[in-house]
């Protein structure tokens, strides 16, 4: 029986959203979200396929498999443990599979590692890839289509660990109109947003819900961008999720701030189940988001909009980036403040970086300006970009001031005010303790550090009782704060006293 060991690997710097490094800190062996590419990728194996499935941020790697095949995925932060894992099974005599954004968007860092390399998406060329892989005329590359996306079959939960994930995932859309110049989305999926149809999201979400799930990411790169399927959508999940708390489905996503001119849209997302999305900001920098094509924000009042969403009871997750060639040092500054003024207590800032087969690598790498071996930034402060109006030094130490600026405790519990004075209408719910399990020992661990953090336990305690229809957000807001708070300690630029109210500016 031909077989087949997919691995998700492990990533080299843990990102803002994957709570492994809370989850390795007490103990817990849990990810914050299920990989939906393998289970993908293994519903598309012939009934005669032995498939096993290994998620290593949940248990180490089998490399005595007697699999006849290894398959990799990833993206560019788990690049270098791909690199390891294949040459690893190579020396064992196993011939590696490598796809997924990584190897589609770099192929040529990918190919030396690979028996078959796999670019792009499999719905289409999976039968022949199989195929061959069993008759074992396999080609040394496979290149995928722009597929319907719905046509597929249901991914292989039932062979993922899926009792150690607080979140699936599903996606019910592929591309983005939009084309920003930093990303490399839309070199990979393409600017045509392909979708699928209500009842194949429901199909899924059903397989999701049998499998215990009550939190689902809806991992598409704009869910709402196009606003005619959108409402055919979401009106199909209100309806869906209509059901008893316990039993009903906590979704969030991705969105750009455009949402919030849709009032009715806005409504939806919530009735139906949405109530933490992801919005790429960037900057206040208006100059940097009209040269970064990013022409979505701009003059886009994005203060305002994210009051407006925050009103209808979604929150906003702000994506952050600083370096662009329009930034100079007062930057750090802007974004502090920029930041300080929404009601939006989550944010993930990040220096730019130029991804491979963007319009902005090309761009950099043509003036010189991109530091080799560096794509993959290797520190949540790190990039391959030399920044035009400040040093590289000035970029750095101006990242590690503005990082610990906005993951202040002092400064998250007033936004989260911010958030719970004016978040949607109040839903009667049951009371709960707002700290218990792991929240209570990351409490427990925050409450030795000081006064800003007692501020804000204090302030999630009192906003969880006066609002217990917020307790499971305000629990997801502790733990992410907690997340990006130890990944700073562990980076070792963590610095108390940047972060108090009353510190001085940069
Ligand atoms: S809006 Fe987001 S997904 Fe769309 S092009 Fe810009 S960065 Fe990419």
């Amino acid at each position: 029986m031909p077989s087949l060991y997919l691995i998700n690997p492990a990533e080299s710097v843990p990102g803002y959203f994957g709570l492994e490094v809370l989850g390795a800190w007490a103990g817990v062996q849990a990810v914050g979200m299920a990989d939906l590419v393998m289970p993908t990728v293994a519903a598309f194996a012939p009934a005669d396929w032995d498939v096993r499935l290994c998620e290593e941020r949940l248990g180490p790697v089998d490399f005595d498999t007697p699999a006849e095949f290894v398959g990799l995925t990833g993206k560019i932060t788990q690049r270098e443990r791909i690199c390891e894992l294949a040459t690893e099974f190579r020396r064992r005599g196993r011939k590696v599979i490598v796809g997924g954004s990584y190897a589609s968007l770099s192929p040529e860092e990918v190919r030396p590692y690979a028996d078959v390399l796999v670019i792009g998406e499999i719905e289409e060329i999976a039968a022949a890839l199989f195929s061959d892989l069993s008759s074992g005329r396999y080609k040394p590359e496979y290149r995928g289509t722009k597929p319907d996306i719905g046509a597929g079959p249901l991914p292989r939960w039932d062979l993922y660990p899926s009792g150690h994930a607080m979140t699936a995932q599903v996606q019910t859309s592929r591309g983005c109109p939009f084309e920003c110049e930093f990303c490399d989305v839309i070199q990979y999926l393409g600017r045509k947003q392909r979708w699928k149809e209500p009842e194949r999201v429901i199909a899924e979400l059903d397989l999701l819900h049998r499998h215990g799930y009550r939190s689902v990411f809806f991992a598409d790169d704009n869910l709402t961008v196009m606003r005619r399927r959108t409402r055919a959508l979401l009106e199909a999940l209100a309806s869906w999720n209509d059901r008893p708390e316990g039993e009903r489905m906590a979704f969030s996503t991705q969105v750009s701030i455009d949402v919030a001119r849709d009032a009715d849209i806005l409504d939806l997302l919530r009735e139906s189940g949405f109530a933490m999305t992801f919005i790429g900001l960037e900057t206040p920098n208006e100059e940097s988001l009209s040269h970064a094509g990013k022409r979505q924000n701009v003059k886009a009042d994005m203060i305002g909009r994210i009051k407006t969403i925050a009103e209808h009871g979604i929150l906003a997750f702000g994506g952050i980036v600083v370096g662009f060639d329009q930034d100079g040092p007062d930057i750090f500054e802007r974004q502090a403040a920029f930041i300080q003024a929404m009601p939006m207590p989550l944010v993930s800032p990040g220096l730019l970086v130029a991804p491979d087969a963007t319009p902005l690598h090309a761009r950099l790498a043509a003036a010189g300006r991109l530091i080799e071996g560096r794509q993959s930034a290797a520190s949540v402060v790190g990039t391959n970009i030399r920044p035009l109006l400040m040093s590289e030094e000035t970029m750095r130490n101006g990242m590690i001031w503005l990082l610990n600026r906005v993951f202040s405790a002092d400064l998250v519990a007033e936004r989260v005010a911010a958030f719970v004075d004016i978040c949607g209408d109040h839903k009667p719910s049951e009371r709960k303790p707002f700290f218990s399990g792991i929240t209570a020992a990351m409490a427990r661990r925050l409450a030795t550090k000081g006064r800003g953090e007692y501020g804000l336990i204090r302030v999630l305690d009192k906003a969880a009782h006066t609002r217990p229809d917020l307790w499971s957000l305000l629990t997801t807001v502790f733990l992410y704060y907690c997340q990006a708070r130890f990944m700073l300690e562990r980076e070792g630029i963590w610095d108390d006293a940047i972060g108090r109210r009353d510190a001085p500016v940069l």
